[in-house]
């Protein structure tokens, strides 16, 4: 007997399950969750480790939206943990203050010193461009050379495998540079995590739906399509994989995260550096933008908020993208741009699809804003039901 769906979603990352809560519970729909990976989350599962510290499996999630919908949405799921993200960057021996502001030209100049002061500073180094083209353009414009080199030029190369030039303006343009002493990473109002983690909240995202919802982790959907019947897909996947990549595969970086974790008399040791009782490093977040082949080591512990006298830290290396490995970050550049125009072409004309998310429209998407997507591609097909 073939089984029978309203929708077959793709994907049980936030874009999917989403997309599932609401047709669910709102629309009165059957939902089909398909998922290759063994979890639900997405990117965004997070887990307790073998040493009951509870950590991001693949890589740190910051949630911050600027949106009520959004927040109050979630809220439905879970309460909340506030965040201050905060992050540093580790270069020559020195832990600077990042993202730049006041504080860090402090550390630069070795005395205390005004925003009037840094100003002035700045506009020596500022190399003039009026409308920055790429990555380099941009922080050049802003800082000059000297902080480009110290804090952008090494960390992008390792991110990316491209040089800052061959990089979109946004790349390195989305970080903020203040004369202030504003340093935090975000801008966004709201900055929190889930309190019980984000696993839980999508559980519970799940519960909500009683039996309209069926979820099958750990399968590829081509492999359940001979025996389901639905109305509509909602594809949250990549969407060169949809067309068996006939035009080409598009490019990604990859990471491979390496852990590791320490007891509470390892962390002694270590208090003269962390600053604080049970914890490894100073900050949520340490950037490494040269002497290092990882780019980050992230200690999430100090923003879940989780009291044990362990801990663990993720070093994060960029990697090249291929067999067996996840498509972390579409390659945010002109030729990729191209590539992926042809494939949307046809997502265009699919009557009965749905492409949304990271993958499935091939941008970096925060998930605040997938959630949002997912939100309104919900409104939009119901719209047009009606
Ligand atoms: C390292 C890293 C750090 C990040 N940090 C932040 C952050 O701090 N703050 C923030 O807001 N955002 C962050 N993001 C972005 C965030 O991960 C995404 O916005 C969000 O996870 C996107 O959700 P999604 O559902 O579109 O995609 P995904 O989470 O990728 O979910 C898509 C799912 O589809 C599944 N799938 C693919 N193909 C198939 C198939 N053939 N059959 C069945 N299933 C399939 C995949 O396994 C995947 O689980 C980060 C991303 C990365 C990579």
């Amino acid at each position: 007997m073939p089984w029978n769906f309203d929708y077959l979603i793709v994907g049980a990352g936030f874009a999917g399950l989403t997309a599932a809560e609401r047709l669910c519970r709102i629309h009165h729909k059957t939902c089909l969750v398909v998922e290759k990976r063994k979890h639900l989350g997405g990117n965004a599962y997070d887990r307790y480790d073998d040493h009951g510290v509870l950590i991001h499996n693949y890589g740190p999630h910051y949630f911050r939206t600027n949106s009520d919908r959004i927040k109050d949405y979630l809220s439905q799921f879970t309460e909340w943990h506030p965040v201050d993200y905060n992050i540093l960057s580790h270069t020559g021996g020195t832990y600077w203050k990042f993202p730049i502001n006041l504080n860090t030209f402090e550390q630069i100049i070795g005395r205390p010193s005004t925003s009037e002061e840094m100003e002035a500073w700045l506009e020596e180094k500022r190399v003039p461009i009026e409308n920055p083209a790429n990555s380099e353009e941009v922080i050049i414009s802003q800082v000059g050379w000297e902080l480009y080199e110290k804090f952008f030029k090494g960390y992008t190369l390792k991110q990316w495998k491209r040089h800052p030039r061959d990089l979109d303006a946004s790349v390195c343009g989305r970080i903020p540079i203040r004369t202030n002493r504003d340093d935090r990473y975000l801008r966004e109002e709201f900055q929190a995590l889930p309190k019980a983690g984000y696993t839980r909240m999508f559980e519970r995202m799940i519960e909500a739906c009683g039996d309209s919802i069926k979820i099958l982790l750990n399968t590829d959907y081509r492999e359940i399509l001979p025996h389901t019947s639905f109305g509509r897909m909602i594809y949250t996947g990549p969407i060169d994989e949809f067309y068996d990549c006939r035009y080409g595969s598009l490019p990604y970086r990859s990471l491979r995260f390496e852990n590791e974790s320490f007891g509470a008399e390892e962390l002694r040791e270590r208090e003269q550096v962390s600053g604080k009782p049970g914890f490894w490093q100073p900050a949520m977040q340490v950037n490494y933008p040269n002497e290092e082949d990882f780019t980050r080591i992230v200690e999430v512990k100090h923003a879940t908020g989780q009291q044990c006298a362990n801990t663990t830290i993720v070093r994060e290396y960029p990697d090249d993208f291929g067999p067996g490995k996840e498509p972390y970050y579409p390659i945010p550049a002109p030729d990729a741009a191209a590539l992926y125009k042809r494939y949307k072409e046809l997502a265009d004309a699919e009557k009965d699809v749905s492409f949304i998310g990271r993958l499935a429209t091939y941008r970096y998407y925060n998930m605040d804003q997938v959630v949002g997507m997912a939100l309104a591609e919900v409104d939009k097909i119901q719209a047009a039901d009606a």
